[in-house]
């Protein structure tokens, strides 16, 4: 990936799967920027996406320095998943029709995440925990899956959209009370389509 800028991390698709879609730029089906070039990135990712602690991220860190080929494993399987989270959801927002083999893929990805969580009793409460107590190397992986799966899943794929910005792939899950939300930010997408829509009215170049 060397050479491929890497975009800064935005959480503006009020959804994990779809901010962790959002990881890559991309010119049509190339992508031309890469924001999970090192499995360090996808641990940074985690912690600001609030799905791990910076301890839980520190003591990874420190595992993957030890095991580092299976770290770049975990990062190739994140990428590879974020891929078909990408083609799909991009699909749904098309309203184009959705490969198969990339809904087995989320299938797969979410039976995998599921098989390491433990609900765990807490007093009167309970929650649930992930096999490695988010150290492990697929944490960011899991939830990516648990998250895609209840987006298609529940019931508001309608709202799946992507971004109207004439170079912007991002997608987000429009929660707006209209449903009338265009742009993946109005501060930069929104506004250079206000600029460019001044700049056609009066004639300018
Ligand atoms: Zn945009």
């Amino acid at each position: 990936m060397s050479g491929i800028e890497a975009p800064p991390f935005a959480f503006v698709a009020g959804s994990t799967c779809l901010d962790f879609a959002n990881t890559a730029t991309r010119d049509e089906e190339a992508i031309v920027g890469e924001s999970l070039a090192r499995f360090e990135d996808l641990i940074s990712w985690g912690v600001s996406a609030h799905i791990l602690t910076p301890v839980d991220a520190e003591r990874t860190r420190a595992a993957a320095r030890e095991r580092s080929q299976d770290a770049c494993a975990a990062l190739a399987r994140a990428v590879a998943l974020r891929e078909e989270v990408f083609r799909t959801f991009a699909a749904l927002a098309e309203r184009r029709p959705v490969a198969p083999q990339g809904v087995a893929a989320l299938d797969r990805a979410q039976r995998d995440a599921f098989a390491h969580r433990a609900l765990v009793a807490d007093g009167h409460c309970f929650r649930w925990e992930w096999d490695g107590g988010g150290t492990a190397f697929d944490g960011v992986l899991w939830r990516v899956a648990e998250s895609a799966a209840e987006l298609l899943a529940g019931g508001r794929l309608e709202r799946v959209r992507r971004c109207a910005g004439e170079e912007c792939t991002r997608l987000f899950l429009d929660t707006s009370r209209g449903g009338g939300r265009r742009w993946c930010e109005m501060r930069h997408c929104g506004n250079v389509a206000k600029v460019r829509r001044f700049r056609t009215r009066h004639g300018d170049r």
